[in-house]
């Protein structure tokens, strides 16, 4: 049999992988939760406004809300019930963002039927989008970046590939995995509508090869297709960021700053892919996503989870924690969310709850930079941690942005590898903020 040589990019880390407690559980579905809080924005751009009145019965895929401004999408009801509430609510992402309460009614009664049309390939690009829109569909893997607004480039922008993301490089994370063994086929079809809308004739799905199984389901399916392609790529993190996927599978660079529309290129989660097909032919919005609990819990599973449900309930049904919690972080351990409460909800992006108990958290008081260069070594942004962040500490957002501090993608490769125990990531997330900050006032 002739292997396929795993593709990569330059830098980067190999942390533990963590992936075996949940790799080879399938997918259970989480019972209805009592309430559910569906915050108004899931998603990266202006906030969107509820359409619902208190005291208002609901029904499961109704909307909630509605897109403000063309960065925007709407929230749907994840079940039947009557709204609670409508109020500002922790939100997994660290803010306070208002949010419909639901009081479930037990019955999950549907808006509509959701029947699916598979004549769907028949339909307009326009119609496609539109579907995807009215679908309140973001990306799944975390970015949460409004899928019908990636599905329309400018013109002078013409994409002639688009690459499906199942490396799933963070480490303890197993959902994008269980989808691809679960569920391919619907997939490969939301794969298709992408390739229709943006009338594209490349597709790849990019797996990394510690998914020998999902590598063979989907090598298995597209046998015979000569316009899709698996991409097999090395274990590494951060293997599956947007600009590092693109160089592993088609080797275009995307510039310092620029978007992969620059080289042509549309890069979707394979969730993603999955509820563009289910929007398009069924009609179905984005209320439910497949979670991974693990870590610290007695029993680490995949969930089928409604959008809204609070994070407490997936660890109760896992079982409780299995040791005293250091950190419950929403995501994976390298760009996740630690949780201050316990009550925020499943959203849309989110893709794992990972319980690190308190002996895994690295607990060591940073020491002055030895000038080692391992930073530099592993940035895949080709970035020089150490210098950017010794501008950050004495306030040289000038010199800070000169270095190309903008271009960091908060991957924490730097952090992970430094000897003297400095967290260079979060001075890098602080000089990116102060930067944006300060320019904010300069333009009022
Ligand atoms: S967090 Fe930023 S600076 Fe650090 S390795 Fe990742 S991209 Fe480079
Ligand atoms: S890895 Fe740490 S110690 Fe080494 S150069 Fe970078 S910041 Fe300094």
């Amino acid at each position: 049999m002739i292997r396929a040589i795993a593709k990569t990019f330059k830098g980067g880390i190999h942390p533990p992988g963590h992936k075996t407690p949940t790799s080879s559980k399938a997918i259970e579905t989480l019972p209805l939760p009592a309430r559910v809080v569906i915050p108004l924005q899931q998603h990266i751009g202006r906030i969107s406004e509820a359409i619902v009145e208190i005291g208002e019965r609901v029904l499961r895929g109704q909307p909630l809300s509605k897109p403000m401004g063309p960065v925007s999408v709407s929230s749907h009801a994840s079940l039947s019930g009557t709204v609670k509430a409508i109020e500002s609510f922790p939100h997994p992402l660290g803010q306070v963002v208002p949010a419909v309460v639901i009081e479930s009614d037990g019955l999950d009664e549907p808006y509509l039927d959701y029947a699916c049309d598979e004549k769907y390939l028949s339909f307009s690009p326009e119609e496609m989008k539109n579907r995807i829109a009215d679908a309140g569909i973001t990306g799944m893997g975390g970015a949460t970046f409004p899928t019908h607004v990636k599905l329309m480039p400018p013109e002078d922008k013409p994409i002639d590939t688009v690459i499906l993301n199942g490396a799933e490089c963070e480490p303890y994370l197993t959902s994008d995995h269980r989808l691809m063994l679960e569920s391919p086929q619907d997939i490969l079809k939301g794969l298709r509508v992408i390739m229709k809308v943006l009338g594209v004739k490349k597709g790849y799905i990019a797996i990394e090869n510690n998914k020998p199984d999902a590598i063979a389901v989907f090598s298995n399916l597209l046998k015979n297709d000569p316009e899709v392609q698996v991409c097999t790529l090395k274990v590494k993190y951060p293997q599956g960021a947007e600009k590092q996927l693109i160089y592993a599978a088609t080797k275009r660079r995307v510039p310092a700053g620029k978007l992969p529309m620059e080289v042509g290129c549309v890069v979707q989660n394979v969730g993603t892919a999955k509820a563009i097909y289910e929007a398009v032919a069924c009609h179905k919005p984005l209320i439910e996503r497949v979670v991974t609990v693990t870590g610290a819990v007695r029993n680490p599973k995949n969930l089928l989870v409604r959008i809204g449900t609070p994070l407490r309930e997936l660890i109760e049904y896992c079982g409780g924690f299995s040791e005293d919690p250091g950190k419950v972080i929403m995501g994976g351990p390298m760009m996740g969310i630690a949780q201050f409460t316990l009550d925020v909800p499943i959203i849309k992006g989110s893709s794992g709850v990972v319980v690190l108990s308190r002996d895994e958290i690295r607990d060591v008081e940073p020491q002055e930079c030895i000038s080692c260069a391992q930073c530099v070594d592993v940035c895949p942004m080709n970035l020089m941690p150490t210098l950017i962040v010794s501008y950050v500490e004495n306030g040289r957002w000038d010199l800070a942005k000169e270095a190309g501090i903008m271009n960091c993608m908060e991957c924490g490769s730097c952090a992970f590898v430094c000897p003297a125990g400095r967290n260079v990531m979060h001075l890098m997330r602080f000089g990116k903020f102060m930067i944006q900050e300060l320019e904010k006032a300069e333009k009022k």
